[in-house]
């Protein structure tokens, strides 16, 4: 072989992959765009908005171990059970949410747990309230058991369920150290995609029903339900406590 030859042979076998490239990530990035279609009629067809809620979960959790069993070169992920930091961020919840973890809480808190949740939750939405900027705040959130595991874990909130990392002291220097401002957490883009667009899809599934869309801080949204739930269940207890 000529070395004319060797370079038409490489560059057409060049040529060829990066054709073959240029067409797999458009099918890749059309991934996400039927992602967000399916999202969108599955929640068109949910029964109440916190029905659709409890769908965004389920399908954001097969979308993620789908693409963990079958999308080669995944980012590594350090997170692990009771590794916390992230638990200290400023969380907010989409439409529907915190309806799915109130009934939860109702369902398996004991009537002490909830009054001390209601608790920890009033400090942390007044901490939100007077915050200048609430993603600056550093807290602990009020959902974090004493054995740094989440007491919701099964209906934790989408962002939640987003946040990846790959380096717990990067996760620390972020929550409790000093970094340069607009610095992060790098995230694993597509599972973190995967997440935020259940949320786009649930606030426009919110809209579609002529519901409030905008998302809120986890504690002022849990408090709210919680006492909604409250008067539903117990009217005669919420009259007396406001008089
Ligand atoms: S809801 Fe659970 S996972 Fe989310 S910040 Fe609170 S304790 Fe952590």
């Amino acid at each position: 072989m000529s070395a004319q030859d060797a370079i038409d042979f490489v560059s057409d076998n060049i040529t060829e992959v990066g054709t073959l490239m240029r067409s797999l990530s458009g099918r890749y990035e059309g991934i996400f765009g039927n992602l967000r279609a399916a999202y969108g009629v599955a929640f068109e067809q949910a029964g109440s908005i916190a029905d659709a809620a409890r769908d965004a979960s389920a399908i954001a959790d097969a979308a993620t171990a789908s693409f963990r069993d079958n999308i080669p070169n995944q980012p590594g992920n350090a997170c692990s059970s009771g590794c916390a930091a992230c638990c200290h961020l400023y969380v907010q919840v989409p439409p529907g949410t915190a309806t799915v973890m109130a009934q939860h809480i109702v369902a398996h808190f004991t009537q002490d747990e909830r009054a001390a949740l209601r608790a920890r939750l009033e400090v942390a939405a007044a901490a939100a309230r007077d915050a200048a900027d609430v993603m600056k705040l550093r807290m602990r959130c009020a959902l974090l058991g004493a054995d740094n595991r989440c007491t919701v874990y099964e209906v934790r909130p989408l962002s939640c369920r987003a946040f990846t990392s790959r380096s717990v002291a990067r996760c620390h220097d972020v929550v409790f150290g000093d970094v340069p401002e607009g610095t992060g957490v790098e995230q694993n883009a597509a599972h973190f995609r995967i997440h935020m667009e259940a949320t786009f899809a649930l606030e426009q599934a919110a809209r579609n029903r002529g519901l409030p869309d905008a998302q809120k801080g986890l504690a002022q949204a849990l408090l709210d339900e919680m006492t909604s739930s409250d008067a539903a269940t117990h009217p005669d207890q919420c009259l007396a406590a406001q008089k």
